[in-house]
């Protein structure tokens, strides 16, 4: 039986295998870290976001326009195995998945562990072998038969497989005091590597202590943010260093960006509602009134707007409407949800097979693209998977019996 070797136990890893040892192929996995899967847990622990809808009638394209890459590679990957196969082969898996009033699709009980745990199990059960504490350090593509490729462990194992897939992740959320050993690798065996970069992350804003006190852990409740990278509605985060939040993952730039508060109101239905009223209130307590603005959305205009506009209530409306804020930086790669950067597509063919290194593949979070959250990433982790898994299977399958 064709030998293969699936390196990393992410969702892309997980889905190459999948497919590798439904084709027949014995297949063994490998993890350099005692626990397998380990950022889909993390993923897991604020709610498992496995895909999207768009729309109701989405189209191929309005998916694809979501992701930065390669346009033409996503609309391959994703017409050959949809978000509707990811959904299928969940529930293949006995998880049971529900879609959100955020058009995102999330398991049933929002953890991951139920998931990875009847994945694995499954893989198991076709024979899949799987080696945790193994982490690669080199690989070579066979001179003397291009069909084989070897790959070497840091416990000095040294394997040789039929075909070999890199699924081994992004930068972001590892503990860098123990920097990713295989961006190095790669770039000394002459593999562009693009540096990583902080992706769908946090942004630093210059809070006074009075507004921390009252708002921090609060949301700002169905804002919209504006940049010169567009605008998204959705609720944002007030953290003791400056905002989380899908918004700010989208279009947040350092440099000044708008907030507006209120974005079912415009600026003349906004101050026709206060203005109505006969009562004797200041703007600022009208505004608390009649406004209907979550507790830190009003906190926020009262410690942040200009203290010359609290008694102007058309200027404290379009306040409301249009609150200038300077995100001053970006929150450092360890904290973020996903990065930017990677292997370049440059270096890799149509079957994402590595040009330099015949047999070996790479896929997922490592190669040059992202997204916004939203189901986004792991659907493409597991597209990728299944995409490379078929064409590894197709090109390796003439060896049967090496
Ligand atoms: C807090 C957080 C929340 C998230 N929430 C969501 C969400 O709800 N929805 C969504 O779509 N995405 C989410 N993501 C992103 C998603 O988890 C990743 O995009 C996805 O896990 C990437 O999958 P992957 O298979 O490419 O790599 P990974 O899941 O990162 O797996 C790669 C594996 O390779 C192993 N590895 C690395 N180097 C080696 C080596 N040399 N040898 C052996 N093994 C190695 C790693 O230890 C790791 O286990 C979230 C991420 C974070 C951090």
């Amino acid at each position: 039986m064709s030998k293969v070797a699936v390196i990393g136990s992410g969702p892309a890893g997980l889905m190459a295998a999948h497919v590798l040892a439904t084709r027949g192929f014995a297949v063994t996995l490998f993890e350099k870290k005692q626990t397998l899967g380990a950022k889909l847990l993390i993923a897991g622990s604020s709610g498992l976001n496995v895909t999207h809808k768009v729309t109701e009638d989405a189209s191929l394209e309005e998916f694809v326009a979501f992701y930065r890459g390669p346009r033409g590679h996503f609309q391959k990957i994703l017409k050959d195995f949809s978000p509707q196969d990811w959904l299928k082969f969940i529930k293949s898996l006995g998880i049971e998945t529900f879609l959100g009033t955020s058009r995102r699709y999330f398991v049933d009980g929002m953890k991951a562990a139920p998931l990875l745990r009847s994945w694995l199990n499954h893989l198991k059960e076709l024979g899949v072998e799987i080696l945790t504490r193994h982490e690669c350090v080199d690989f070579e593509a066979l001179q003397e038969n291009p069909s084989r490729v070897r790959l070497s462990f840091q416990n000095g194992i040294s394997q040789e497989f039929s075909a070999a897939l890199f699924a081994l992740g992004g930068g972001s959320y590892e503990n860098h005091e123990i920097p990713l050993r295989w961006p190095g690798l790669f770039t000394r065996k002459g593999v562009a590597f693009i540096p990583f970069e902080a992706s769908n992350v946090g942004f630093e804003v210059e809070w006074t202590q009075a507004f921390k006190t009252e708002a921090e852990g609060k949301p700002l409740k169905n804002v919209t943010l504006t940049s010169s990278k567009g605008k998204v509605t959705g609720d944002l985060m007030v953290t003791q260093y400056g905002l989380e939040g899908t918004p700010i993952y989208q279009v947040g730039e350092v440099g000044e960006v708008f907030l507006d508060l209120k974005p079912d109101l415009t600026f003349t239905s906004a101050l026709a509602r206060l203005v109505k009223s006969r009562e004797n209130l200041s703007p600022m307590r009208r505004i608390k009134k009649f406004m209907k603005l979550s507790p830190a959305a009003y906190a926020l205009l009262f410690h942040h707007a200009p203290k010359e506009i609290q008694n102007d209530l058309e200027a404290l409306v379009k306040c409301v409407k249009k609150f200038p804020l300077h995100l001053e930086a970006k929150r450092p790669l360890a904290e973020a949800i996903s990065s930017a950067g990677g292997v370049s597509f440059d270096e890799l063919d149509e079957t994402l097979m590595l040009r330099k290194y015949p047999g070996i593949y790479a896929a997922g979070e490592m190669l040059n693209w992202d997204a916004p959250t939203g189901g986004f990433l792991i659907q493409a982790c597991v597209s990728q998977g299944h995409w490379v898994g078929t064409a590894m299977s197709e090109r390796a399958r003439p060896v049967l019996g090496h």
